[in-house]
């Protein structure tokens, strides 16, 4: 609410599953550990003026995370220079909110095309391609590099 008690302006709260972090280029300084701490931050409760005309009250801001996220990470490549790390690089859990998320799939953008890293419950990385025949394996994450464009993680219980 505002906090000017004549004005009716509702606290805004925010159900995108979609992430755009603005300060995500301190993921190439700091790499990509450094994830939990920008969305942590991203998610504080922000305060600003209401706009109501004549109105100077104060409303806040906040951000319910649901059961997903995507996690837009394609704007770690700019002027033409790919951002690339290892696939083991990406956090796989993650403490938001008190909710526990894990990772679950890394979209790869490489040469006009995209393709998916895919985790399965057991750990297990697959590559998703439709350029290839089958799904490959990933045997070692510490091995396979990837361009991360979007990363989406879905609420756990563990
Ligand atoms: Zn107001």
């Amino acid at each position: 609410m505002c906090s000017n008690t004549e004005c009716s302006v509702e606290n805004r709260t925010r159900n995108s599953a979609t992430i755009i972090l603005n300060n995500i280029n301190k993921i190439h300084t700091k790499g990509f550990s450094y994830l939990q701490n920008l969305l942590q931050r991203y998610l504080l409760s922000k305060t600003m003026p209401c706009l109501q005309k004549n109105c100077y009250g104060i409303i806040s801001r906040s951000i319910n995370l649901g059961n997903h996220i995507f996690i837009e990470a394609d704007t770690l490549s700019l002027n033409s220079t790919t951002y690339s790390c290892l696939l083991s690089d990406i956090p796989v859990k993650m403490d938001l909110n008190q909710k526990k998320y894990a990772l679950v799939a890394v979209i790869h953008y490489v040469s006009f095309h995209y393709m998916t890293y895919v985790r399965r419950a057991y750990g297990k990385w697959e590559r998703h391609n439709d350029l290839e025949q089958k799904i490959k394996k990933i045997k070692s994450i510490e091995k396979t590099k990837v361009n991360p464009h979007l990363l989406l993680y879905i609420e756990t219980n563990d």
